[in-house]
């Protein structure tokens, strides 16, 4: 069973095309291995996607974590976390809430402004289950009462590159586990590019690192040392596509007896 990020890692940053990782993904759907989307998308977005990518048949890991899209559906079941979230800030003291725009303050155009998706997949985007993604435009000092009021109601925190998201904890992890004791398969990968993906690519037996020219690369990871992490040359669905054939080629290897 396949784990994997999408941005950066099996959709490409700039053309958000996969079509370069389109062989692997078959020998994958040849094996019957699941293949488990797992992004900041909303339910929404990843519902069209997963089922573009043939794989609506698996569990999709929406929203950072924060919650799960199950098979087949297109639509995430009710909002009920989300508006939880949405009750909290509307309990923290105006002087501090006013400092934070969520997506839900904002219109489908500003959205569209800030991440550059376009208006429509920007309005997708604003469909939110789980979790609140917004801007922090005060001090800091301000930003850890506001986070210590959101905490007192069950909220987490994550900062991200832009926008910090609010949630009731859920991550990537946790729905990555749920996952494999419910399907229990043989061997389990993850693919990821970024820190927010670090913490799957060391719970699976093999995790992948997909080369991200635009950042950092990521830093030795908990598993490295054992030989449980292989970091790919190439960016994106090129970089997906070699490290799911050689995985493939190396399990098929140590299943086959040695002749003679
Ligand atoms: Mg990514």
């Amino acid at each position: 069973m396949v784990f994997t990020d999408l941005d950066g890692t099996l959709i490409d940053h700039t053309t958000y095309d996969w079509a370069a990782a389109q062989p692997a993904l078959d020998a994958l759907h040849d094996m019957a291995a699941g293949i488990v989307l797992a992004s900041s998308k909303t339910a929404a977005e990843m519902g069209p996607l997963r089922a573009k990518m043939g794989v609506q048949k698996w569990p999709a890991i929406v929203e950072n974590g924060a919650g799960i899209l199950p098979p087949f559906k297109m639509q995430a079941p009710a909002a009920e976390d989300y508006a939880k979230v949405r009750a909290a800030l509307d309990g923290v003291p105006s002087d501090l809430r006013q400092q934070f725009r969520g997506f839900g303050d904002m219109t489908a155009q500003d959205v569209s402004d800030l991440t550059g998706l376009s208006p429509d997949d920007a309005a997708l985007a604003k469909q939110r289950c789980f979790s609140e993604p917004g801007l922090w435009s005060g001090a800091k000092a301000d930003k850890e009462a506001f986070l210590a009021a959101l905490a007192d109601d069950g909220i987490t925190a994550q900062q991200g590159g832009r926008f910090l998201t609010l949630s009731l904890g859920r991550n990537k992890v946790d729905h990555m586990r749920d996952i494999i004791d419910l399907y229990q398969p043989q061997h389990t990968v993850a693919l990821g590019d970024a820190p927010n993906d670090i913490a799957m690519l060391e719970h699976a037996d093999i995790g992948v690192v997909i080369a991200n020219p635009a950042r950092q690369p990521l830093p030795p990871l908990k598993t490295e040392k054992a030989g449980r992490i292989i970091r790919t040359q190439d960016a994106g669905p090129v970089g997906w596509n070699w490290a799911i054939l050689h995985l493939i080629d190396r399990f098929e290897q140590s299943r086959t007896p040695p002749h003679g």
